[in-house]
């Protein structure tokens, strides 16, 4: 190997000086490269590290380090305010449980090692499983968490340089079924709308969301919008954003397809069809109106729960407004059949005319601060660009765009997550290589997640911490350093493109995920293939011209300059095109992405909840965001004193009041919650917030995901954690159970 050098350099980079970014490299490695200063003392901004609203933070910079930070009070995205997570985003950096260097399993026990050690342990093992069992064998998850240059640098090495076929990320638990959505009915992933909208609209309709507490920036854009407007909640629980709104219509769980097919038909004999659009811009319409009045609508009206009034008034709201806007998150799109629930959802938009105009259209909101990104440059399911492994041309044009041989590009598509893991019970693949992301918390029905992890050969995780539950269980650890330690670009709901900066020094020898995997490159034995992908701001070139040609083209922004001293620009911005405003919309033509440049009405009759409640399970377990202050697996909001002070400690769940009588249970009181894949203790809340029948548990605890179901949408292949069926009882007279530790089993390297 030929790679200390370059290791030498890397380390070397990790400690200099803050604030500064790797020149493009004249030199053979492209590594180690003189330092230059992009920003100096004083003031530093960069989007935040959470979810996907893209609030735009400043640090306060001490003697190159960040002391404090705080929202930007100009801007576009969050005027000046941030929810607990953002000011809190650099306490998380602290935490002494940080991995500060690399972890290699041996006799047993993880024990720490070198990058050289570490970096070839890797390369050996990789190596040899792909050797006796084919591209097939490996795969990588990655994350809507690391920033853009990173995700398709990682894409890019272990497709073109590793060889592997499959690698998806943990985006797909949360909006691939918007970007199946957005596909198929509009021909492009794009999200058409501008936080402007949420200001600007005269009614709004949030469904399967609940931004007061998962979005409150946005929320805080509703309470501004000057127009009153009318704000409708389809939710099965009464949320925080419920109790705000105009009106919640309390949807059965998963009722949300039936009720907007009853929405759609009520529009019809209203007449509200904007009859000159949908006859300009759209296809398949009469197809849906057929399949509209095919539909048995006493069997709409049963799995909706609601009275048929309800229904007819929110159509006639929606009929009446001129500026309509729906809002949907996780609520939608982890389910069994999102992806139609989310094309109902852009149908209405459609036959409306509500789409391409100010105050109006789909609006998917995103979780993760990334996941924009991940959706166009992952190089999971799409070939960079939002391309098609399948499409010669596309696969040419990219190894063009890269100079490497075009047989490095696979030419078919990654598994999607949930196949891949099957495909671990089947024998084919036998390594998983994870960045930033805690699976072994996060995936669902844990139970059988534990049983695929068991079965590998290798398990590799990178990532900042070295105690998350699916770290502890990797036989080899790589240190990463976080947001705030790191340079790049995020992409946010509305498509704008962000700077993140390096705010402080990693702790230790953690590295940036980019330095990562330039040094894994190495080792492997194909840097000359990375040898222009030198320093983020030189992979935002790449991507760039990467997009040049696609929806998403963005090779009219200069470069990292630009996107600061605009605060951000949303794509697309096209050759030679003038950034006129902060605020773009798509299809403002009415033309679309689809090759006939017509948005496409698609629909199909509502299925059956995978696992109904019955005797034996007779309580629907409903899943969700807990707090603004927790995020996710609690991996880094945990770090924080602020944030575990604004949150309950212990894993709980909501219970209605009539239930909780029946049970006899007050809230504190322990109850035991069963469903068929496991059994957990948790704190009773009693609460009219949740409807007789269901009870709602939040995805920050590890008990939540030992209970649900391994159900998925047909066309994104999304997991579906928001309705399996439970059984609840007092834990009074069940002795507490030692907890089950999370060792995977002994292993030796
Ligand atoms: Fe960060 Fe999201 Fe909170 Fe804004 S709303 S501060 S982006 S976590």
């Amino acid at each position: 190997m030929t790679s200390l050098p370059i290791l030498r350099g890397l380390l070397h980079t990790r400690s200099g000086p803050l604030g500064t970014e790797l020149e493009r490299s004249p030199g053979p490695s492209g590594i180690g490269q003189v330092p230059r200063r992009l920003v100096p003392e004083g003031l530093m901004r960069s989007a935040c590290g959470f979810c996907g609203t893209g609030c735009v933070l400043e640090a306060h910079m001490k003697d190159g380090e960040a002391v404090n930070i705080a929202p930007r009070a100009e801007g576009h995205v969050n005027l000046g305010r941030a929810c607990p997570k953002g000011w809190e985003a650099l306490s998380v950096l602290e935490a002494p449980d940080r991995a500060t260097r690399p972890l290699v399993r041996r006799q047993g026990r993880l024990r720490e090692t070198s990058w050289d050690d570490a970096a070839r342990t890797f390369t050996t093992e990789m190596k040899a499983i792909l050797d006796k069992h084919g591209p097939e064998s490996v795969a990588f998850l990655s994350t809507g968490q690391i920033p853009m240059e990173e995700m398709a640098f990682l894409g890019a090495f272990a497709k073109f340089g590793m060889g592997l076929v499959h690698g998806d990320g943990n985006t797909r638990q949360c909006m691939a079924t918007a970007v199946v959505a957005h596909k198929r009915s509009l021909g492009f992933d794009s999200p058409p709308f501008t936080y402007a909208d949420f200001e600007l609209a005269k009614v709004m309709v949030f469904v399967g969301a609940n931004p007061c507490l998962a979005h409150p920036i946005l929320w805080e854009r509703v309470l501004k919008n000057p127009h009153d407007p009318t704000v409708v909640v389809i939710d099965p629980r009464r949320t925080e954003t419920a109790m705000a709104a105009t009106e919640h219509l309390p949807v059965a769980p998963k009722g949300d397809l039936a009720l907007l097919y009853l929405v759609a038909r009520r529009l019809l004999e209203l007449e509200a069809v904007d009859r000159d659009f949908v006859a300009a811009h759209t296809e398949g319409f009469d197809a849906f109106v057929s399949f509209l009045a095919e539909l048995d609508e006493q069997d709409l009206l049963t799995r909706t729960g609601l009275p048929r009034e309800r229904i007819d008034g929110l159509a006639e709201t929606i009929a009446t407004g001129e500026r309509v806007a729906f809002f949907w998150t996780m609520g939608v799109n982890q389910s069994f059949e999102g992806v139609r629930v989310a094309q109902a959802i852009i149908n209405i938009c459609l036959m409306t005319g509500n789409i391409g105009r100010p105050g109006t259209g789909p609006c998917s909101l995103t979780g993760q601060a990334n996941a924009m990104g991940s959706r166009i440059f992952s190089n999971t399911t799409n070939l960079l660009g939002g391309r098609d492994f399948q499409n010669p041309d596309h696969r040419a044009h990219v190894a063009a765009e890269l100079g490497i041989p075009v047989g490095r590009i696979p030419a078919q598509p990654s598994d999607a997550y949930d196949q891949i893991l099957e495909s671990v019970l089947s024998g084919r693949t036998k390594a998983l290589w994870y960045i930033a992301t805690n699976p072994a918390h996060s995936w669902i029905s844990q139970p059988d997640f534990r049983d695929v992890l068991g079965r590998l050969d290798l398990l590799v995780v990178q990532d900042m911490y070295t105690t998350t539950e699916t770290a502890e269980l990797a036989d080899i650890v790589l240190p990463a350093a976080g947001w705030g330690e790191k340079d790049g670009t995020f992409i946010n709901s509305e498509r704008r493109i962000q700077r993140i900066r390096k705010l402080r020094k990693a702790p230790g020898e953690a590295l940036a995920d980019f330095h990562i995997f330039q040094l894994l490159a190495e080792y492997w034995g194909v840097g000359d293939l990375f040898r222009e992908w030198s320093s983020p701001e030189a992979v935002f070139d790449i991507l760039r011209r990467l997009s040049g040609g696609q929806p998403c083209d963005f090779t009219g922004i200069d470069g990292y300059r630009q996107l600061e001293e605009a605060g951000g620009i949303q794509w697309p911005l096209r050759p030679g095109e003038k950034l006129e405003s902060h605020e773009r919309r798509l299809f403002e033509d009415g033309r679309f992405f689809r090759p006939n440049g017509r948005a496409l009405f698609e629909f199909e009759a509502p299925r059956k909840l995978p696992e109904a409640p019955c005797s034996r399970y007779p309580t629907t377990l409903l899943t969700g965001r807990g707090s603004t202050s927790q995020w996710h697996t609690q991996t880094r909001s945990s770090k924080s004193e602020v944030l575990r002070a604004l949150a309950p400690e212990e894993a709980y769940v909501e219970i209605n009041v009539t239930d909780a009588k029946a049970l006899r249970v007050v809230s504190g009181d322990s109850v035991i919650v069963r469903s068929r894949r496991g059994r957990v203790r948790v704190k009773a809340v009693v609460t009219p917030a949740v409807a007789p029948g269901q009870v709602f548990m939040p995805m920050h605890y590890p008990e939540t995901n030992q209970l649900t179901l391994a159900s998925f949408d047909p066309y994104s292949r999304e997991p579906s954690y928001k309705a399996c069926a439970v059984h609840l009882e007092s834990a009074a007279g069940h002795p507490r159970e030692a907890r089950r530790p999370g060792s995977r089993h002994d292993r030796r390297i």
